[in-house]
């Protein structure tokens, strides 16, 4: 469970230890590019501070918190539309006393979205809280956030994970193995991306054509065979340049012996035949051609003509770069 994740990684701990030693703060940033972490760690948050076991996850407490309604913990902003008259309103409310708690939080998603109106004016009470009021701002990062709001903040780093626990968490979610391989492997190791990929139920046969036509193209004759192939439909393209990517990525993780863990599972032999042949150099000359392939997307090139530059730029890249 990606619960069970968070809970073990050291933010969390850190962040619960510094509960415990009575360091609640009135004002937090929370920093976490994963929009599905975000998303947990704000319920993860609430309870650990309402519950009077500190989070048991049972508790009536527990149960409000995580079914999104407990009356004194208030999320804003999920769809990057909160404006100067929402803040207004957020300030009216946090004067307010709690319904069921002396503590009220408040959670504001996508921060790095505010106007800079709208964080002056939450400047108000991020400075001088009413009693029991806890503001979290939450963003991808901090750019786009006003000097201000930054400095007045307790910073708190999200925990971040690996394809290979993505991978895991898409099996026990009780995903097909393919998608699950699929969409951890493009997913950036992010929850977020990797749920999108999850639902898209074309992306693993697209992801199985591009190591199989990566693993077979293997000269400048074979080109015409592949290039009417599924990948390099034109609507599915741009999604074939990215599996392009993470595969070449990996290859060049295997041929520079990087150590860095690679985005695919269970594709150690694929992988290992593809990158016969190929220098550091070469796959970074591969990887090149799929920059200029994105281009000529832009400029409404065909996709034939695309599909043919690509197979014969990866080709060359491996041979001239010996
Ligand atoms: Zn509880």
């Amino acid at each position: 469970m990606l619960e069970k994740r968070i809970k073990d990684s050291a933010e969390y701990k850190e962040f619960t230890q510094s509960l415990a030693h009575g360091g609640l703060s009135h004002a937090y940033l929370v920093l976490g590019a994963d929009a599905t972490v975000r998303a947990l760690f704000v319920k993860m948050f609430a309870s650990v501070i309402l519950c009077p076991e500190k989070g048991c996850g049972e508790c009536p407490v527990c149960e409000k918190v995580f079914s999104d309604c407990h009356p004194d913990v208030k999320v804003y902003n999920k769809d990057g539309k909160f404006r100067v008259h929402d803040a207004t309103m957020l300030i009216e409310d946090a004067y307010i006393k709690g319904w069921e708690s002396e503590t009220k939080l408040y959670f504001i998603d996508n921060a790095e979205t505010l106007m800079p109106q709208s964080q002056n004016k939450l400047l108000k009470i991020y400075e001088e809280p009413p009693k029991g009021v806890v503001m979290f701002l939450l963003a991808g990062s901090e750019g786009g956030l006003l000097q201000t709001v930054v400095s007045r903040a307790k910073k708190v780093y999200l925990p971040t994970f690996t394809c290979k626990d993505i991978y895991e968490e898409l099996l026990e979610d009780g995903y097909p193995h393919k998608t699950a391989e699929t969409a951890s492997a493009l997913s950036g190791a992010r929850f977020d991306k990797a749920y999108l990929y999850a639902q898209n139920e074309d992306y693993p046969k697209l992801y199985d054509e591009c190591f199989d036509t990566l693993l077979k193209c293997k000269s400048s004759r074979d080109i015409p065979s592949f290039t009417g192939r599924a990948m390099f439909g034109k609507e599915n393209l741009p999604v074939t340049l990215d599996i392009l990517e993470v595969i070449l990525n990996d290859v060049m993780r295997l041929t520079s012996a990087s150590g860095i863990p690679r985005s695919s599972h269970n594709r150690d032999y694929d992988l290992a035949e593809i990158s016969k042949g190929f220098s550091p150099g070469g796959v970074a000359m591969a990887l090149l051609s799929l920059n200029k392939a994105r281009k000529m997307l832009a400029f409404y090139v065909s996709a034939a003509g695309i599909a043919d530059t690509i197979l014969f730029e990866i080709l060359e890249a491996k041979y001239k770069w010996q």
